[in-house]
């Protein structure tokens, strides 16, 4: 799939960049302990231009998690998510 550039600008940015003005929410996964508290969590994003999936992720952790594109981060196991 062709990304968009604002969408290509954006992968690999760290999380804390603010989503470009194209893409749309489109669900939150979560993913930490299967019961108990969440550790991590990720806000996923459609973009209107190029149809692309992105993923945010919402922990700031050091190191930042990032913006990334394309499938589901494979190291950011989802529990919950994609409706
Ligand atoms: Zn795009």
């Amino acid at each position: 799939m062709e990304l968009c550039e604002q969408c290509n600008d954006l992968a690999g940015m760290p999380s804390t960049a603010l989503p470009h003005s194209g893409l749309v929410a489109s669900g939150v996964g979560a993913f930490g302990a299967p019961r108990g508290q969440m550790e991590k969590a990720y806000d996923q994003w459609k973009c209107s231009v190029c149809g692309n999936r992105m993923y945010q992720g919402t922990e700031h952790d050091d190191p930042p998690l990032e913006w990334r594109t394309g499938e589901k981060p494979a190291d950011w196991k989802a529990i919950s998510g994609e409706s």
